[in-house]
């Protein structure tokens, strides 16, 4: 049986102060199924003054929450992560319903929500300033304090996760959180909350859900002392420009345009797998994903007869089939984008040389559909080649050295992700070094571990998250106390 998002859970609140509020004004967002289209229930959409409630019970919160032993910090984050992992199939059902992607897909990503909270529960008491000098008549020192009340704005890719990954990193840091995830799918983040709520003090975490005008609204309160915030690098633009008007510090995990290289010599059958993996993973809504796939000439005709005939070959339908390997896109607008970006390409003579099959069941006719879309013949510099499309679409393009590979993987404003394929170590190194990216990956597909540091060059981003070391000091500010001992 799975867990329906309204049936067994009834209606949705708000986590604010410590109380569920079912929003102030009464407005409300519609929670859809991607793969029917179907409008499945409501979520609140939080007024003005919800969103400023909750950041006056985040501030509030704050006085003692900074004060808060880190290791009781991280005790309380360790029971976060044993409630997810109770919550399991429930959360990943929830993600199922509000997301659409294959169920094993949410499985990993719920899993990483609470091995996320559990890595920063065991951080928290190990991150500490240090003594520069410490002698008879003075004492010299770096401190890391926490900001104050961080707003978290996260997308709708990955739900689960990003909740953890901003929330679990400002709670083990000090701060306190008031955090909107994505109007698309609003769930996953109000059952963490929920079960969060039961372990932390109120007003440490709070949730309130809403679209552009909630996101607006959050940033420009003049109560915020960070922002952390993973979307589009235009949204990132516009909130970086009021962040800038008000020198608050922030955190932008953007988007990407990754390249992946495959050299002739590369294991073809692991490039293919691993291609497969990520440009068509979470339906290619992945910022980490390889949109581009460069391939090198010798190893071109190869390549693409296995990764084409692969490609027509993948099962798309619902995330509650155990045979989909791809579901759908996240909303219509999403679909609709994607679509876009196609027909242009097409329209300035890119080809389409495989394609999945849609879904037969007529019962999924109004779902948001792409199929897995491969396309060649488009210059490097065409648009289909340098903009983030997020959707499950890979841009084949030939190269014949490594200095053209480099040209060409670098040649676009952003900088998230790069794959090499390669059994040559000295390619292998010379491309991690000559790669613009915040990640290199070789022979194998980034996941996003725990533990390495995750984050962008260029427009893909300021900050790192996902580590100890960078993520941990992102969320800090730093202090030097010199005292003259009397
Ligand atoms: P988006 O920028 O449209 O929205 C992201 C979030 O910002 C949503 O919660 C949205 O409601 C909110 N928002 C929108 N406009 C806002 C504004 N003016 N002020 C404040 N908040 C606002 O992005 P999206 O389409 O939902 O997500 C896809 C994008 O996210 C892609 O570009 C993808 O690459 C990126 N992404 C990046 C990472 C990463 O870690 N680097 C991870 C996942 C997704």
């Amino acid at each position: 049986m799975t867990y329906h998002p309204f049936k067994d859970h009834g209606s949705w609140k708000m986590l604010i102060g410590g109380a569920f509020v079912p929003g102030g004004a009464g407005d409300v967002l519609e929670v859809t199924n991607p793969a029917t289209g179907e409008v499945m229930g409501q979520a609140p959409a939080a007024s003005r003054a919800d969103v400023a409630a909750a950041v006056a019970a985040a501030e509030e919160a704050f006085t003692t929450w900074r004060w808060t032993a880190p290791e009781k910090r991280g005790e309380m984050l360790y029971d976060i992560a044993q409630r997810i992992g109770e919550h399991h199939d429930e959360l990943v059902d929830l993600e199922t319903w509000e997301n659409g992607k294959p169920r094993v897909q949410s499985k990993r990503d719920v899993t990483n929500a609470e091995r996320t909270f559990r890595f920063y529960a065991g951080a928290a008491d190990k991150f500490y300033g240090h003594s520069v000098y410490d002698g008879p008549t003075e004492t010299r020192k770096i401190v890391f304090e926490p900001y104050g009340v961080v707003a978290v704005i996260i997308p709708w890719n990955w739900p689960p996760m990003h909740t953890a990954d901003f929330a679990a990193l400002a709670l083990a840091t000090g701060n306190t959180v008031v955090l909107k995830p994505a109007p698309e799918t609003p769930l996953s983040s109000l059952r963490i909350a929920e079960l969060a709520a039961d372990v932390l003090p109120p007003g440490v975490l709070n949730v309130v859900t809403g679209g552009v005008d909630t996101g607006v609204q959050l940033v420009a309160h003049p109560d915020i002392d960070f922002i952390a915030f993973t979307g589009s690098d235009r949204t990132g633009e516009k909130i970086l420009a009021e962040a800038a008007r008000r020198i608050l510090p922030s955190m932008m995990e953007l988007g990407g345009k990754n390249a992946s290289l495959i050299f002739p010599d590369a294991d073809l059958d692991k490039a293919v797998e691993g291609m497969l993996r990520s440009a068509y993973f979470n339906s290619g809504q992945a910022c980490s994903g390889s949109e581009r796939v460069l391939v090198h000439e010798k190893v071109y005709k190869a390549f693409m007869e296995r990764f084409t005939a692969a490609v027509a070959g993948m099962a798309v339908g619902e995330g509650f089939d155990e045979r989909s390997v791809v579901g759908p896109m996240v909303s219509k607008r999403q679909q609709e984008k994607v679509q876009g970006a196609l027909d242009r390409a097409t329209a300035a003579g890119a080809r389409i040389p495989a394609r999945a099959e849609l879904p037969r069941d007529a019962r999924l006719k109004g779902g948001y559909w792409i199929p897995p879309t491969v396309v060649t013949e488009a210059a490097p510099d065409a648009e289909i080649m340098t903009e983030e499309v997020f959707g499950p679409v890979a841009g084949i393009i030939p190269f014949k050295d490594e200095d053209e590979a480099v040209a060409i993987a670098n040649a676009v404003s952003y900088g998230l992700t790069s794959g090499v394929w390669t059994r040559d170590l000295g390619v292998a190194h010379r491309m991690a070094t000559r790669l613009e990216a915040g990640v290199v990956s070789v022979n194998r597909v980034n996941t996003g571990e725990l533990g390495l540091p995750f984050g962008g060059y260029k427009r893909s981003g300021v900050g790192r998250k996902k580590d100890f070391q960078e993520a941990m000091r992102s969320f800090s500010r730093v202090k030097a106390i010199q005292i003259a001992l009397p």
